[in-house]
């Protein structure tokens, strides 16, 4: 049993729908194109998962944030895919590909074979398993990468009202689940190993606003340290949090955020791997050119940083990735090597942020820490490489792009530091 198409799409998340309306914008053929993917759902705005989901009211419910919204196109629903021809494949594992055969085979046993293949399976939540922890399937223990996820959170924190979470580390999940966890009541404490939040990105300026602010929302942080096991009551429930250094957390729910791995296990002894992903040209293209890969699971060379190999876990990266691999198939001729300009985003209770470029380099703070607008540049030889703004209208936003994607010169670090978003507008 199986079936073929020209062009078929191996994951159905945020890459798969932007590059499925990429492939109608550019005329593919009813039939042509097949997106699979495990969740039994049509591609949907992944970000959501952790914002408008899990507000207590008026909270975002599927079919409202379908790719595309997140970038004002359309809402591609699966009546969308039907009108259009191409062929959703959902509820569907892929467990195995050969690339050199040119198939999939799925765990119901069919085949699907293509003329080309894109890779788009995102990533995978890393467990606790993984560190040596046991007890993340009690109940009460919550992970988030997709819906069943996220439905999962929404039950046990509608179980836990004005009760006590635990959120165990202090990346984008911590930071947006903890703002959601207290917007619905919930007291929680924060875990995590670095010495600061988003140690990755922040300086440890910007990361004290974060904290400061979390702290006046009632959030206590234990920094430093990880847990070490739960204490589960006889129905397996987790009562309490241990950690490391003996410290026990009484608590109602956890949550879980330490970080994910990309989906490249099919594809492991095929395709060449770099940096956790699998290894693209600036089209996109693997090291099979029948291959593509786009999303998290790609490491692409950015251009902008000397095209320094890249795995970006965003989903800017991830629209614009499948957008251009789907340009570079269809029109090869027209579609020069993708130009990225790394950019990630975060918004919790009603603060904003916006990141561009790289962190490297060195960190001038800018604006007023204390008014709620304020920001940092990062300089290396003599250039703007990286640009941070809490707090900023469109217009700043679009100027400090600029400014990263200009590498602007700074001739004097304390003149920035003075000029802070004004260096931006003068350039
Ligand atoms: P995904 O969207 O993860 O899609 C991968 C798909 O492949 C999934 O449907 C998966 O089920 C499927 N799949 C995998 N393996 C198989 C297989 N073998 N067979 C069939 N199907 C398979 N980024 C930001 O920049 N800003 C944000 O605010 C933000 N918020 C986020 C909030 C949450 C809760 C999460 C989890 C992520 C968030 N991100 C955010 C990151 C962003 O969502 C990802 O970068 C983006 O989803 C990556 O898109 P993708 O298509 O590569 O992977
Ligand atoms: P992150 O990589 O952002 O953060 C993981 C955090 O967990 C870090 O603080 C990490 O520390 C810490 N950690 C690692 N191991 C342990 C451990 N054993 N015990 C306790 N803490 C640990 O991953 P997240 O899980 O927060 O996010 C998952 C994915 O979702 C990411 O790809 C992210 O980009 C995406 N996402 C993006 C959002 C956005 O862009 N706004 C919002 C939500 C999710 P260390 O740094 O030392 O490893």
């Amino acid at each position: 049993m199986g079936r073929a198409f020209a062009y078929v799409i191996l994951g159905g998340g945020v890459a798969a729908g932007y590059a499925a309306l990429e492939f109608s914008r550019r005329g593919v053929a009813a039939g042509e194109l097949c997106i699979i993917s495990d969740e039994s759902v049509a591609p949907y705005e992944r970000p959501a998962l952790s914002k408008g989901y899990l507000l207590p009211e008026a909270p975002a419910r599927l079919p409202f944030f379908h790719t595309c919204v997140g970038t004002n196109d359309e809402r591609l629903t699966p009546k969308w895919y039907k009108e259009h021809g191409i062929e959703l494949v959902l509820g569907t594992k892929v467990t195995s590909a050969d690339v050199r055969r040119k198939t999939l085979i799925t765990a119901t046993g069919e085949t699907i074979s293509y003329k080309i293949l894109i890779i788009a399976t995102g990533a995978r939540a890393l467990k606790l398993e993984e560190f040596g922890v046991k007890g993340s399937d009690a109940e009460n223990v919550c992970y988030l990468r997709n819906l069943d996820d996220a439905n999962r959170l929404v039950n046990v924190m509608q179980s836990c009202a004005g009760g006590n979470a635990v959120v165990i580390g202090g990346g984008y999940i911590g930071m947006e689940c903890t703002a959601a966890l207290v917007t619905n009541r919930i007291k929680v404490t924060m875990v995590f190993p670095e010495k600061h939040c988003m140690f990755r990105l922040f300086t440890p300026k910007i990361a004290e606003f974060y904290e400061n602010y979390y702290k006046s929302k009632g959030v206590n942080f234990i920094k430093g340290t990880v847990l070490s096991s739960f204490e589960n009551d006889s129905t397996g429930k987790v009562m309490a949090v241990i950690l490391r250094d003996g410290t026990r957390l009484p608590t109602d729910m956890v949550v879980v955020g330490i970080g994910i791995r990309a989906n490249t296990a099919l594809f492991e002894g095929q395709l060449t791997l770099e940096k956790g992903g699998i290894k693209v040209n600036g089209r996109m293209q693997t090291s099979n050119s029948s291959v593509y890969a786009v999303g998290d699971v790609a490491a692409f060379p950015v251009k902008l940083f000397d095209n320094d190999i890249r795995r970006l876990e965003h989903v800017d990266s991830a629209r614009k990735t499948a957008r251009h691999t789907v340009a570079a198939i269809m029109a090869p001729a027209k579609t020069t090597n993708l130009d990225y300009l790394p950019f990630f985003y975060s918004r919790v209770f009603s603060l904003s942020w916006q990141f561009y470029g790289d962190n490297v380099g060195e960190v001038v703070h800018f604006g007023d820490f204390s008014s709620g607008k304020f920001g940092s540049y990062w300089v290396d030889k003599g250039r703007v490489v990286g640009a941070f703004l809490e707090g900023g209208g469109r217009e700043d936003y679009e100027t400090i792009t600029k400014a990263v994607r200009n590498k602007a010169v700074v001739k004097d670090l304390g003149e920035l530091g003075r000029k802070g978003l004004d260096f931006a507008f003068l350039e």
